[in-house]
């Protein structure tokens, strides 16, 4: 089955390359409308659902249609896909493969797979062969940039494989996928075998390589270390490239669509030739350090290729900050400055005036990693509004008791800092302990507001 998909992939890979040096930004804009125009009228004749949604609606007025976002495309699945797969044929056959731990499931030609959400709501993906071999084209093609070519051996932990991946193996790359449910003594021993030039995973998972590494358990040189699936933070990505000498680079993708992928400088660029990024800006939030060049906004999704499983004005819920500044490497896709988290996860704190006020994401990590260079790790969790509950790891010869006083501090201070009441405050020693696989998110909040 692979062989007969090679040229396909290698045709992608050879247009994504082209598109990412050649399309300056009009052409880009350009680009982006003829492809938006074509799958919209694609999609409004082929999938039930979207036709009613855009019911009353001029098509070709797209960046305007009614959006779509997770619950309604999983509530709506039937008629939400083009190939009238049902939900509950998909859903059996993906926890099947789950559960066996055999990734290669195929319905009717179409892989199924299920993405690792962190809420409780997986979402469903389906996708076809030419997607497929689109997809691995392009990734290799935005992921590999300058490494020296020859057969690369490339080590991906995942929560479950896929076929999709598995396709990438055997091309140009040995590609090995890493069982996230494998325990990491095993993992290490497999990776010293294996010697990976490049490894993708967690910044979790990839945080405990780094100890390993430091310990001299793990004795591997990798090239690039690539971060996917949850929140890299600056810290994580600092102490990982010291730790390894070697870049780290993030592939930001879920359910909706490949969004952004790491560029050869290192900036995390929007994908910009297979997704349009509405972005809509949330309230600016307070911040220390903020600089006006930097803008908060939750993106609305549309995947410019994929027909299968239409992404049209899908309402994603992250906290992007976008960066003002054009790239050093000349693209002109939009670079991401950091990925902060989930809308979901935004803290709430009273205002003396009344009213309440966001805290987002970073905001909350900055309150508590600069209050003392102690800390190695941290978990907020807020379960109602003003009050919050934070958990710390520290060095090994860290005072806890003056860090504790020093958190605390700077808590109180950055909240009067922007006219908030004082908020009840816990700190505890420890992490919290998370289930095994799932993604970490180390800014919490159970509220709903
Ligand atoms: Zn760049």
């Amino acid at each position: 089955m692979m062989m007969q998909e090679l040229p396909l992939i290698a045709g992608h890979f050879v247009a994504a390359r082209w598109r990412e040096r050649m399309l300056d930004s009009m052409a880009l804009a350009h680009y982006q409308e003829q492809r938006a125009q074509r799958i919209v009228a694609y999609v409004a004749q082929h999938a039930p659902f979207y036709r009613e949604h855009w019911a009353g609606h001029d098509v070709r007025a797209w960046r305007t249609l009614p959006t779509v976002d997770k619950q309604v495309m999983m509530q709506h699945f039937d008629r939400f896909n083009t190939c009238g797969i049902q939900r509950d044929t998909a859903m059996r056959v993906a926890l099947a493969a789950e559960q066996s731990r055999d990734f290669r499931p195929i319905l009717t030609g179409l892989t199924v797979g299920l993405s690792s959400g962190t809420s409780g709501h997986r979402g469903l993906f389906l996708v076809n062969r030419a997607e497929q071999a689109g997809w691995a084209g392009t990734m290799l093609a935005r992921t590999l940039h300058d490494l020296r070519p020859r057969r690369l051996r490339v080590a991906f932990f995942l929560r479950s494989n896929s076929n999709l991946y598995e396709q990438i193996g055997g091309l140009l790359l040995q590609f090995r996928y890493f069982d996230l449910m494998l325990p990491l003594a095993d993992a290490i021993t497999q990776l010293n075998h294996f010697r990976p030039h490049i490894v993708v995973g967690p910044p979790s998972l990839l945080a405990m390589l780094a100890q390993a590494r430091i310990s001299g358990m793990l004795q591997i040189g990798p090239e690039r270390l690539i971060s996917v699936a949850e929140v890299l933070e600056p810290h994580d990505r600092t102490q990982l490239e010291q730790v390894f000498g070697v870049p780290v680079h993030q592939i930001y993708q879920c359910t909706e669509g490949l969004l952004a992928i790491s560029c050869q400088q290192g900036a995390l660029h929007i994908q910009e030739d297979l997704v349009v990024l509405q972005c809509e800006p949330l309230a600016q939030p307070p911040s220390e350090g903020d600089t006006t060049e930097e803008l908060r906004v939750t993106p609305v999704v549309t995947d410019l290729w994929r027909t299968t499983q239409p992404i049209i004005r899908y309402r994603l819920n992250d906290v992007l900050r976008l960066d003002a500044r054009p790239c050093r490497c000349g693209s002109a896709f939009r670079v991401i400055q950091a990925i902060e988290g989930r809308c979901d996860d935004i803290c709430y704190f009273e205002q003396r005036t009344g009213g309440l006020r966001p805290f987002f994401p970073d905001t909350l990590r900055r309150m508590i990693l600069l209050a003392d260079a102690c800390i190695t790790d941290y978990q907020v969790l807020q379960t109602r509004v003003g009050q919050m509950e934070v958990y710390l790891t520290l060095a090994a010869d860290a005072d806890w008791a003056a860090v504790e006083v020093r958190v605390q501090a700077s808590i109180e201070q950055i909240l009067a800092h922007y006219d908030c009441l004082a908020a009840h405050v816990t700190i505890e020693q420890g992490i919290l302990a998370s289930t095994v696989g799932s993604k970490r998110r180390r800014v919490q909040c159970r509220v709903v507001v």
